[in-house]
């Protein structure tokens, strides 16, 4: 985060990035209605039927929490440009599941806060934890 709030790319070739933009790509061809807000939020696709839904497309079986924190940050987002109640799912393709994000918003404000102190702060010391492995700036923080 500190990295990338620098503009330092990771490596955009990593393996798991590609298999997860495939992914993205072949999936929900049909209900396709991305929503891009510049520097703000990229939506995979969102629904409108009285409730406003905000839908993500992920790579692997579930249960990510960053992956839940990315949701409710959009789900935080259009809530407040809309109003009202917004809905956030996660699908997982390849196992056919789908995850509802309940809201949580306070949580995502705590988030928020932590994540200002830490691109304002000196840049992180690397600490090698398991996704260190398929993380797109190994090279960055291991070579
Ligand atoms: S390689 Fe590990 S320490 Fe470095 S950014 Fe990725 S997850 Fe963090």
């Amino acid at each position: 985060m500190w990295l990338y709030h620098r503009n330092v790319a990771g490596n955009t070739f990593n393996e798991h990035l590609r298999i997860g933009e495939f992914i993205d790509h072949k999936s929900f061809p049909r209900e396709r209605r991305e929503l891009i807000i510049e520097n703000v939020c990229a939506i995979d696709f969102i629904k409108e039927d009285g409730v406003f839904e905000v839908h993500e497309i992920k790579k692997g079986k579930g249960e990510n929490k960053a992956q839940e924190m990315q949701v409710l940050y959009y789900m935080y987002v259009m809530q407040k440009v809309l109003g009202g109640e917004v809905k956030g799912f996660i699908h997982y393709p390849q196992v056919r599941k789908v995850k509802e994000v309940h809201p949580d918003y306070e949580k995502i404000e705590t988030s928020i806060g932590r994540i200002r102190s830490i691109i304002q702060g000196e840049c992180p010391k690397p600490v090698r934890i398991p996704i260190c492995r398929g993380c797109s700036y190994a090279e960055v923080c291991w070579s």
